[in-house]
């Protein structure tokens, strides 16, 4: 074996190792990921699963930082790796994703999910245009194109630009930055999108198609197309969210998130990159899990979440009697406090209003007061509480109410009428009975906390103003509810004082 020869297999092997190497280090990423991700279905185990899931992130960037060290692309056989511009990308995203993540409050969190989700269908949408540019519209990618390539890219920049901009509307709409009569006017507009809709998305197959067949031949296929695939795309991911209002959102961000997911995972079909892969198909796998279960959760089915306008129909605040009829009884926190502590059971019922008061460890204190004088306190937990899953769960549990005290809405819904007082904390569109009651209502059929059920029901808000979906809640001008109306953590703290007081 001459020198030459020899060199070049102890260079094989060595690529060899490395490939081994990086798999090692990526199925390392992997196991993280998932182990991560089982941490995050308790909130005791939540933040431990993020770091588990963060490592195994770090992993996975290293070893491919790795094996493009030891094997860079080429072009015309010249090692092409731009080092400063992979610094600069890891910089920024350091810089743009860390003091946000840190800052942002938890209320705010399912825009900051859509901000982030947004820009990993954007990425994705420019690996897809970059791999199309690269090759010439995959004319030269071998001798034979490579179907898993062009599909795979094809796949990424289609749902990439989709999630991509769809996700920038949900965050709009999140961050209230659109003007009410404008969003108002996009719901109304339902109908109109969707036939656009349905053009965008042939033309967007056709062009797929298209590209997809040109890269049989030896000319180039222009770059124009592939631009136009992704404003397509992106146009119909506008206007798949313009309308979609109200209650929907917490399921459309989820299902943004799957698509992006999935998108990644086209991706890295395409790079032939096992990270992507993937990391791409576990957050697809559970992004639909968990649309699915909030769509559940709601009775609603997601054709008609991405098809049917919902909620957004704006009945306005509701003020004084009036509306849905009957009159709005005031309480105190005096009367609050007598009711509560010669019950037998108190229902606590939190909202996301709980979660904007801060009124957590109020509540916490106010139910150990109540057992203290022999009531008994149970928490009703709605999966769609508050503006992400799990909100309420996460609030109560940072406060230390035991777990065992949280009942999820199917095992407390049957409880309410048989209970003295349910305290309704900052919640409103959860407990609305027209999702029951009233087939004409934009949220009938949204299974809800039977709080209506219960002998006496006592409210905590700051005015009559509705709730996200936008709509009236007949709950508040029942017979048996009456409003402690303020900010709900002055409110509860003023219910302590009462019942130590007592
Ligand atoms: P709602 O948004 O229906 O109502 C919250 C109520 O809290 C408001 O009516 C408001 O009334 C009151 N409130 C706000 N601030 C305070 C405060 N400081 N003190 C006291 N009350 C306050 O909340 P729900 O939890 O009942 O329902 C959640 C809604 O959000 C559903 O429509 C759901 O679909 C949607 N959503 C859920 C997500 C999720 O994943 N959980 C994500 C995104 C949306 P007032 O102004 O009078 O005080």
């Amino acid at each position: 074996m001459n020198g030459t020869a020899f060199a070049l297999e102890a260079a094989g092997q060595k690529y060899e190792a490395l490939g081994y190497g990086v798999t090692a280090l990526y199925i390392v990423a992997f196991s993280l990921f998932i182990y991560g991700l089982m941490g995050l279905t308790g909130p005791k185990t939540a933040v431990r699963g993020n770091w588990i899931a963060a490592v195994g992130m770090g992993i996975a960037i290293v070893a491919t930082l790795l094996y493009v060290y030891n094997n860079p692309p080429s072009v015309d056989g010249v090692p092409a790796i731009n080092w400063i511009l992979i610094a600069v990308g890891l910089i920024l995203g350091v810089v743009l994703g860390i003091p946000p993540a840190l800052k942002t409050k938890m209320t705010a969190m399912p825009q900051l999910v859509a901000l982030f989700n947004g820009v990993g269908g954007g990425t994705v949408a420019l690996i897809a245009w970059a791999e199309y540019i690269e090759s010439d519209g995959f004319t030269n990618i071998h001798e034979q194109p490579d179907v898993h390539v062009i599909v795979g890219s094809l796949f990424a920049a289609i749902i990439g630009s989709v999630s991509f901009w769809g996700s920038l509307v949900a965050f709009a709409k999140l961050q209230e930055l659109l003007n009410k009569n404008l969003e108002k006017a996009l719901v109304k507009a339902a109908k109109g999108f969707q036939l656009a809709n349905i053009v965008l998305a042939i033309a967007a197959v056709a062009i797929a198609i298209y590209i997809g067949l040109s890269a049989d031949s030896a000319e180039a296929t222009p770059w124009f197309w592939i631009v136009a695939l992704l404003i397509i795309a992106g146009l119909m991911g506008l206007f798949v969210v313009f309308p979609i209002g109200g209650a929907d959102m917490p399921v459309v961000i989820s299902l943004l998130n799957a698509l992006t997911g999935l998108s990644a995972a086209a991706a890295g079909l395409a790079l032939n990159n096992q990270a992507m892969i993937v990391a791409g198909m576990i957050v697809g796998a559970s992004g639909s899990i968990l649309t699915n279960l909030m769509a559940k959760a709601m009775n609603r089915s997601i054709p008609a979440i991405v098809f049917g306008s919902f909620g957004g129909d704006d009945a306005g605040p509701a003020g004084g009697a009036g509306g849905a009829g009957g009159t709005v009884k005031a309480t105190s926190a005096a009367d609050a406090a007598i009711q509560m502590a010669y019950a037998n059971q108190v229902i606590v019922v939190p909202g996301y209003g709980l979660a904007v008061a801060q009124a957590q460890h109020a509540v916490k204190e106010m139910a150990s007061l109540l057992e203290s004088k022999g009531v008994e306190v149970k928490y009703a937990i709605h999966p769609v509480a508050g503006r992400m899953p799990g909100h309420m769960n996460v609030l109560l549990a940072e406060a230390d109410v035991p777990y065992d005290a949280m009942k999820e809405m199917d095992d407390i819904n049957g409880e309410f009428n048989r209970t003295d007082v349910a305290i309704v904390i900052g919640a409103n569109d959860v407990t609305n009975p027209a999702a029951r009651n009233d087939p004409s209502s934009p949220i009938h059929g949204m299974p809800i906390l039977n709080v209506d059920e219960a002998r006496s029901v006592i409210v905590l808000k700051r005015s009559m103003s509705s709730g996200y979906a936008g709509i009236e809640n007949p709950l508040f001008f029942g017979d048996a509810t009456s409003m402690l109306f303020g900010d709900a953590k002055k409110s509860v703290d003023s219910v302590v004082e009462e019942l130590k007081a007592l």
